[in-house]
């Protein structure tokens, strides 16, 4: 079994190279490690790696892995401590009924895609006391069947989030089809990244709209390619 230092540095060397192709500074590029394949154990090793920025697509697990890692940071005097500064995102489908429980958890909510998602977030935070960072997740590649608001929408519905004072839309998320043909993924991360560069342009959105959350294991290199500044990566790491 590969080790997951090994696949780590193996990643972040495809980033870097993806970068160098095109001319941008890895340092634009935050990758989050979606730890929904993995034990508890592999987790904590990301962690003493030193990786901040974990996601996952269920608000179950989010609650469960992030519970369990309060144990992992209470550590016995003496014995080193890993950063305690985790940064957990959201990276899937939200419910209505669940946001409550993701609010205190997650820095970043990756999958707004309802006004009536960002309405449920909106009143959920403000008797919370918090302003979560959203993102809009946009359906680049036309599948009925994925969640996303279409691409068409999508301005529209960022006007009304920009109008919820409890909120803040940081930017884009979107996810490629499932598929070998790279032409297909390639045109959807450049879709979202058009999209993003209208928003900002036309001033839709505000200054601190620049966020693209696009890319995971079989396509970060293409999304890194076409502007990506976030990338949830998974079984990359932990996996074989
Ligand atoms: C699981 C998941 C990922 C990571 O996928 P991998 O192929 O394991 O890298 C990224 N984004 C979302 C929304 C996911 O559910």
């Amino acid at each position: 079994m590969i080790k997951i230092s090994e696949k780590t540095k193996h990643v972040e060397g495809n980033i870097n190279s993806a970068c160098a192709r095109v001319g941008r500074d890895p340092s634009e590029v935050k990758l989050v490690i979606v730890t929904k394949s993995a034990t508890i154990e592999a987790v904590q090793e990301v962690i003493r790696l030193g990786f901040t920025d974990l996601g996952e697509n269920r608000v179950q697990q989010l609650k469960k892995v992030s519970t369990e890692l309060d144990d992992f940071f209470r550590r016995p005097e003496g014995e080193p401590h890993p950063p305690k500064n985790i940064n957990w995102h959201m990276i899937g489908h939200l419910q209505r009924n669940k946001v409550k429980h993701v609010l205190p958890i997650s820095c970043l909510i990756h999958t707004v895609d309802t006004l009536r998602l960002a309405e449920e977030i909106n009143t959920s935070a403000a008797k919370l006391n918090l302003c979560p960072k959203v993102l809009l997740q946009v359906n680049t590649s036309n599948e009925p069947q994925k969640y996303g608001v279409p691409v068409g929408a999508a301005t529209h519905l960022a006007e009304q989030i920009e109008t919820l004072p409890n909120l803040k839309l940081v930017g884009l998320m979107t996810m490629a089809p499932l598929t070998h043909n790279k032409d297909i993924v390639r045109a959807c991360f450049i879709r979202a990244r058009e999209l993003f560069v209208e928003m900002r342009g036309e001033k839709i959105v505000g200054h601190h709209f620049t966020e693209l959350s696009m890319g995971m294991s079989s396509d970060y290199k293409i999304a890194v390619e076409e502007g990506a500044t976030i990338l949830r990566i998974g079984s990359a790491i932990f996996t074989g």
